[in-house]
């Protein structure tokens, strides 16, 4: 009977384990190439040599458990099963939750029709990087883009155009930035970029080849998706600060200013504020 019990415990604890084996792949697969994932494949073959164990126990103890204290392995053997199982199930419905909540988060900062960060993100972001580059003195600079004259490509292309030239000004825009800068929508045809440790004159630079690589990109595009020939640019204001620059002024204002002066100087300009 006792040893009827101990098989019972061990069998059931080696079939626990194959489940918790089942559960740490599925973990594994859900996980990026890199060390968490090499460390749960060693997880994972931790559990296989458990049920070897397991395994081994049984056919070098079948039959000699002969009081309730030849009970004790056995039942520890379930228990450390359970508690395999346990982990690997919670792990990967961690996992699953994380993802899920990110992706939540992103649909939520994304706009939809560019593919970039919209103004919601653009105001936490921003008061993040402001903050930082206030306490550790570094230099920070923001671009503000606006389409020029996009009005009269709505009206001689039609809306939907208009919309794919936005987003291709976008697509352009994203490849032209680093992956730290903060590149959003920040009104309907207008995008901001907040290019961190990045002192004005760096920043026009930036702005300079932005708006060249918009100039011939997007005229590129629109000839390709319509056949037409037309110029698309954008005017940019840009202000900004220099390392160790006390934060007195609102770039964003500064920048908005330079913006206008770029329009009223004949648009398809960098302009500094
Ligand atoms: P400029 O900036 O050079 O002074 O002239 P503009 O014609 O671009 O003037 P403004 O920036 O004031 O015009 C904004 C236009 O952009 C009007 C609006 O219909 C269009 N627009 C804004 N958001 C969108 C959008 O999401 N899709 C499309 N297709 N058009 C948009
Ligand atoms: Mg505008
Ligand atoms: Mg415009």
């Amino acid at each position: 009977m006792l040893n009827l019990l101990a098989i019972a415990l061990v069998g059931a604890g080696v079939l626990i384990l194959l489940a918790a084996l089942l559960s740490t792949r599925r973990l594994v697969a859900e996980l990026p190439e890199g060390p968490m994932r090499s460390q749960w494949r060693l997880l994972a073959a931790l559990i296989v040599v458990f049920v070897v164990g397991y395994a081994g126990y049984l056919a070098v103890f079948w039959g000699r458990h002969q009081v309730l204290a030849d009970l004790l392995v056995p039942v520890v053997f379930a228990c450390v099963a359970c508690f395999a199982f346990l982990s690997s199930r919670l792990s990967l419905a961690t996992v699953v939750n994380v993802r899920r909540m990110s992706t939540l988060d992103r649909a939520n900062v994304t706009d939809a029709l560019s593919g970039l960060d919209s103004r919601h993100y653009l105001d936490r972001r921003m008061r993040e990087e402001m903050m930082r580059a206030e306490r550790h003195g570094l230099a920070v600079s923001v671009m503000l883009l606006d389409i020029d004259e996009f009005a009269s490509v709505n009206a001689t292309y039609g809306h939907a155009v208009g919309d794919q030239v936005l987003t291709e000004i976008g697509r352009i825009l994203s490849g032209g930035v680093r992956e730290s800068d903060v590149l959003v929508r920040y009104g309907g045809e207008e995008i901001a970029v907040v290019a961190t440790h990045t002192a004005p004159e760096a920043a026009m630079a930036v702005a300079e080849r932005l708006r060249r690589d918009v100039e011939v990109g997007a005229r590129k595009a629109l000839l390709e998706a319509q056949g037409a020939r037309r110029a698309i640019t954008v005017s940019i204001g840009v202000a900004g600060r220099e390392a160790g620059q006390k934060a007195d002024t609102d770039l964003f204002a500064a920048a908005e200013r330079a913006l206008r002066r770029a329009k009223s100087e004949g648009r398809n300009r960098v302009v500094l504020g």
